[in-house]
């Protein structure tokens, strides 16, 4: 941390930072400059978020040189993560892996079409939301454990592993028994009773980005899990909120090489989400790819004019397979596959 004091500051005031400093058990180093003098900590910097410097008389800014999150970050482990979820599907290895199904779970025969179609297609796990995040009270809610056991069912009947929204800390036991990727949704990002209720559990979570979260926030709500002991964990980019009303949210490309930047967790793409609108799907997907994404969420439905949630952003099962077939050419060329 790096200390950088005001011009006129006095000896005394400089004293009284050092002598807090090393009260708190950091070294402290001072370099006087013609224009500016400033203080170089060496040690422990959490102990200065319940001491902020920025307070002290004589100081004008406080950089830090850590980053606030550890356990995800790439200092921490070089390596890329790679998180088994079953004994075929591996995230965050050379092979991309498809989430692919309905936004939510909407019957058994429904699940079983829409999962047998993206299976074939290439998909290797099912999603489907039993417990849905609406924004409106008055909206489908979910199947609720219908669902999940649905879910499950059709996933063993396939071969395919599952993925379901959590959304309440209280959920997450039951959730567990049903599914083999609990993910955390966009809305709950920040709930950090639920991040420390899922960091508890060994089963993989998939981690999505918050509407307007920063990727420093996004990052920090990961360590949240780790930190409890879950480090099977993967980062989901599903858009965020920006000027732009041409659609429903802005899929940033560029957390990828970001994320690949400060972490080792692998990151998923959804592009459903990241633009609302089916015709667009492709564009993101194939982005997402080229730009070294570990896997993709693609919203799938047979019948998206009737599906009971976000059917304008679902493809049909025939468009699904046509996609696929292009994003493997794009896996291949950034030596990747699917
Ligand atoms: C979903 O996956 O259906 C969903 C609600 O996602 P998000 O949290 O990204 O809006
Ligand atoms: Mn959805």
């Amino acid at each position: 941390m790096i200390v950088v004091l005001n011009k006129n500051v006095t000896e005394a005031q400089i004293k009284h930072i050092l002598d807090k400093a090393e009260g708190l058990g950091l070294r402290a180093n001072v370099s006087r400059g013609v224009e500016k003098t400033v203080i170089g900590l060496i040690g422990p910097e959490d102990v200065l978020r319940v001491t902020p410097l920025e307070v002290f008389p004589g100081v004008e800014q406080v950089i830090p040189v850590l980053a606030p999150y550890r356990l995800v970050s790439r200092e921490y482990q070089k390596e890329d993560s790679v998180i088994k979820i079953s004994k075929d599907v591996k995230i965050g290895g050379k092979k991309i892996h498809v989430m692919a199904g309905p936004c939510s779970i909407e019957g058994l025969k429904g699940l079983r079409a829409i999962a047998k179609k993206a299976k074939s297609a290439g998909a290797t796990i099912l999603r489907g939301g039993a417990f849905k995040p609406r924004t409106s009270p008055y909206d489908f809610q979910g199947m609720g454990e219908e669902g999940l056991k649905i879910l499950q069912d059709v996933g063993q009947e396939t071969g395919m592993a599952t993925i379901t929204e959590v959304m309440d800390p209280r959920q997450v036991e039951l959730i567990a028994k049903y599914v083999d990727i609990m993910q955390i949704g966009a809305r709950n990002m920040q709930n950090f009773n639920l991040l420390k209720e899922v960091g508890m559990t060994k089963i993989p979570i998939m981690l999505k980005r918050g509407i307007s979260a920063t990727i420093k926030e996004w990052l920090m709500s990961a360590e949240y899990i780790l930190s409890n002991g879950n480090f099977d964990v993967m980062l989901c980019e599903r858009g965020i909120r920006t000027f732009e009303t041409a659609t429903r949210n802005t899929l940033d490309i560029n957390a990828i090489g970001v994320v690949k930047k400060l972490s080792h967790l692998p990151i998923i793409i959804d592009p459903s989400h990241g633009s609302g609108e089916w015709g667009l799907v492709g564009h993101g997907a194939k982005a997402g790819v080229a730009a070294g994404c570990d896997g993709l969420m693609i919203e799938v439905h047979d019948h998206p004019e009737e599906a009971f949630s976000d059917g304008q952003q679902s493809l049909v099962p025939k468009r699904f397979a046509a996609l696929m077939k292009d994003l493997e050419k794009i896996a291949r060329a950034v030596s990747r596959s699917m």
